[in-house]
């Protein structure tokens, strides 16, 4: 007979639970929140768009309604489900993130979701201007709506892997390199002291480098979109989104087709073109270096502007940081397909689970620039690890659900702290709770730099005076 295994429980919850959207990182969460929240079977519900996730939910014992939101319902459909005390935990596409924020702030109702989505066509509608579509625009009306709302419910925005947990990983990191350079240094606590010790280690360049080397016994089917995750999500933020990335004080060189935003904090750019196409070196310890693709994320924005030092009005110290993703096989000939349909959506999709025969997800923060070069600091997750720790997910889905109950716990335990961001919970307390799901995690450093075999075929446009320009780490 199979033991079962007792499972930490971390915080308890008396109130009710509602989960919106029940695709990939909804059924893949689900588990881990009955393992690891002490709350009561009973008061746990499920709304979505879709059949997806149907059967996960019966067999959980878990009622599931096809109840999808609109901008005109959303508050009368969550009224039947929510009131003062409970938890909304939004992992839908299509429905506005800063809504369901300020439905929960006016009940007094917890919240938290992993990306700060508009409601349906916010990512296409051509008479949004390229501000409002993007992360940056998204992200400043959540930091209008944390400013507005002051204290009050927690409201966890963003906390899945990237963006989420990759702000813990990046935490770590520092203080790695702060205790491999020799730097005294005491455990930063306010942001300003997490800036002013990036600064110190003269840290240039963050990379969210990932590699997600899982396949599936199936080669990938022609006029489908295959995913390891949402392929809605993926479609929107690397082929619908510009490219974004936080641009660092290091920088000589402005992309020639890069737009600064008119209004916000400042800390991000944009290029005229999507990320899904454009095309980074970067660096893992498993496959060195490789091409990523610098798809706009949240936390491009959110760790450049939360580790940005400014001296009076004047910004002295920025990282350049963005997203280096190499994501699966059956993905990138996705995107190529897409593209080549002028980047309408296949409308066949899939995401890839059970029939995937091997395969990691490797996802950590690369560190550049400093006294050691590059560091990179992150998960090694299999698909046979993840199997055996969890089930209805991949690796990739695992990385995403171990941070949304590494925020939810945190949610839990600091209900008061209104919006916040991963880069201002406490990253150990997280870390504590999302590290037995996250495989191997490794930390390593490396000589490589984008200069590495450069001009061997061809003449290029590098700046050799500093390899860690955005330039140079370019690729097309
Ligand atoms: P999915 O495409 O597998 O599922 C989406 C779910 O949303 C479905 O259940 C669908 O029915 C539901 N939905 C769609 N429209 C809705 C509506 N109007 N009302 C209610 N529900 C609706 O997506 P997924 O892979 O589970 O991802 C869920 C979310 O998490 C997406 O926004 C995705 O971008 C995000 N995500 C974040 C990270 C991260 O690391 N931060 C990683 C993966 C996914």
């Amino acid at each position: 007979m199979k033991k079962k295994i007792k499972y930490p429980v971390y915080v308890k919850f008396p109130g009710k639970l509602l989960i919106v959207g029940f695709g990939s990182i909804g059924q893949g969460v689900l588990p881990l929140i009955l393992r690891h929240i002490g709350l009561d079977k009973k008061k746990i519900s499920i709304i979505t768009a879709d059949n997806l996730g149907r059967d996960v939910a019966r067999k959980e014992g878990i009622p599931f309604k096809i109840q999808p939101l609109t901008k005109d319902n959303y508050q009368e459909v969550l009224d039947q489900y929510l009131g003062k005390g409970d938890f909304l935990l939004n992992l839908s596409v299509d429905v506005s993130s800063i809504a369901l924020m300020e439905y929960c702030r006016e009940r007094d109702i917890l919240y938290l979701d992993t990306v700060v989505e508009p409601w349906l066509g916010g990512y296409t509608d051509p008479s949004l201007s390229i501000t409002e579509r993007s992360n940056y625009g998204l992200r400043e009306t959540m930091l209008a709506a944390k400013k507005s709302f002051g204290k009050g419910p927690t409201a966890v925005s963003t906390h899945g892997a990237n963006p989420g947990i990759v702000s813990h990983f990046l935490k770590r990191a520092l203080l790695n390199i702060a205790r491999d350079t020799g730097l005294k240094t005491k455990k930063p606590k306010a942001r300003a002291e997490w800036g002013a010790l990036m600064r110190k280690l003269a840290v240039k360049v963050v990379h969210i480098a990932e590699y997600d080397s899982q396949v599936s016994e199936k080669p990938k089917k022609i006029g489908r979109f295959e995913n390891t995750w949402s392929v809605s999500g993926f479609h929107s933020e690397g082929i619908c989104q510009p490219c974004e990335m936080g641009w660092g004080t290091h920088e000589k060189h402005f992309p020639k087709n890069g737009h600064r935003h008119k209004s916000g904090c400042g800390a991000a750019i944009y290029l005229d073109q999507p990320g899904a196409r454009t095309l980074v070196r970067t660096w893992t310890p498993e496959h060195g270096n490789f091409l990523g693709r610098a798809v706009t994320h949240n936390e491009s924005v959110s760790i450049a502007d939360y580790f940005t030092v400014r001296k009076g009005r004047k910004t002295i110290f920025r990282p350049t940081v963005h997203y280096a993703y190499r994501s699966c096989d059956a993905s990138i000939l996705s995107i190529e397909e897409c593209f080549g349909k002028n980047s309408e959506l296949q409308k066949e999709q899939y995401i890839l689970m059970d029939d995937i025969t091997k395969g990691m997800d490797e996802l950590g923060v690369l560190l550049m620039g400093h006294k050691k070069g590059a560091y990179w600091y992150g998960s090694q997750l299999t698909i046979g690890q993840t199997r055996k720790l969890a089930p209805y997910q991949n690796a990739t889905g695992l990385q995403v659900t171990a941070g949304v109950l590494g925020g939810m716990v945190w949610a839990i335990e600091h209900p008061r702290e209104g919006v916040v961001e991963a880069d201002e919970m406490d990253h150990e307390r997280v870390m504590e709770v999302i590290e037995p799901y996250l495989g191997t995690m490794k930390g390593a450093y490396t000589e490589w730099t984008p200069l590495e075999g450069r001009e061997a075929l061809f003449p290029e446009d590098i700046d050799k005076s500093d390899p860690w320009q955005f330039k140079n780490i370019l690729f097309s």
